[in-house]
């Protein structure tokens, strides 16, 4: 008979974004508290932010291509900030204590100072893009899911591709841009396969520091990537196994919700379930970028 004090069996997850990718090659153990013990997190003004300025990058091309300016993005903020708060209530706890209104102002305020710098990186009159906010899915021949959501997709004449992930931090150092570049290898690989074409461009709009990163990958870029993320589902595979999730402490640490369960913090994990049922739900809701969206 089962008690409330017995672990839940574990899941097997079922597929991979980049964004869960990434934690289990940031740290093993994140990763197992984000997509196995599914800890809650508290929402972060950053990532909020992030969430805010990508809905109206989105909501400006509704308008007709002329329409599409700095004035018409920034003016869509307030109202795209009330649909984020009528679809999750618990971001209304990032201003509990500002009786005021000034922290938010100050932050709204940021928002906008993001949105009117993408008009100095690409001009959306001159943009129709072919996707917006597309979520992307599908099954490699090892039977390893891949997901995920790609802000933008334009389609040349030609036929071209051009993937495109804004980002609300500022741009890597060039030392770290492969990092940067591993989600847009991901979105690639997924299109490569489900549209048997290769993107022609692969482009990150980073907003917080006006810069934007661009690379054209080749199939053996997308190959390469596809075994790295076989080596990854393999190794998540055996951690699930065994349990053995390992602590990577970096100075990500500090970003980290979870330090009060973290060994390397003093803190003891939940207890481990004890037993493994198939992979029978997606990992990770859409498969989105989460640290990226700062
Ligand atoms: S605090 Fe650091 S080491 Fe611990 S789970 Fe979080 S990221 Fe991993």
């Amino acid at each position: 008979m089962s008690t409330s004090q017995e672990p839940m069996p574990a899941r097997q997850p079922a597929s991979l974004s980049p964004s869960r990718a990434s934690d289990f090659m940031q740290c093993p153990l994140l990763y197992r508290f984000r997509v196995i013990d599914r800890l809650p997190e508290k929402p972060s003004e950053a990532a909020t932010r992030g969430t805010l300025v990508h809905a109206v990058l989105e909501r400006l091309f509704d308008a007709p291509a002329a329409e599409r300016t700095a004035p018409r993005a920034k003016a869509l903020i307030p109202g795209q900030w009330d649909r984020l708060l009528e679809n999750r209530p618990e971001l209304s706890e990032l201003f509990d204590a500002d009786e005021g209104g000034e922290q938010l102002s100050r932050w709204l305020g940021e928002a906008e100072s993001l949105v009117e710098r993408w008009f100095s990186l690409e001009d959306p009159t001159r943009l129709e893009p072919a996707e917006r906010e597309m979520f992307v899915e599908t099954e490699l021949e090892s039977g390893l899911r891949l997901r995920g959501v790609i802000d933008r997709v334009d389609v040349a004449p030609t036929g071209e591709v051009r993937i495109v992930d804004y980002k609300t931090g500022k741009a890597p150092r060039p030392e770290y841009s492969e990092g940067a570049l591993f989600q847009m290898k991901f979105y690639a690989l997924v299109i490569w396969r489900l549209k048997q074409v290769v993107p022609r461009r692969l482009q990150l709009v980073y907003l917080g520091s006006g810069d934007v990163l661009t690379y054209d990958p080749v199939p053996a870029d997308l190959e390469r990537i596809e075994r790295k993320l076989l080596a990854l589902w393999e190794a998540i595979r055996l951690a699930t196994e065994t349990g053995d999730w390992r602590p990577r402490p970096t100075k990500l640490c500090g970003w980290c919700d979870h330090q009060a369960v973290c060994p390397e913090f003093g803190g003891t994990p939940p207890v481990y379930p004890l037993s493994i049922s198939p992979a029978d739900s997606p990992e990770d809701g859409q498969g989105r970028m989460g640290p990226d969206r700062m």
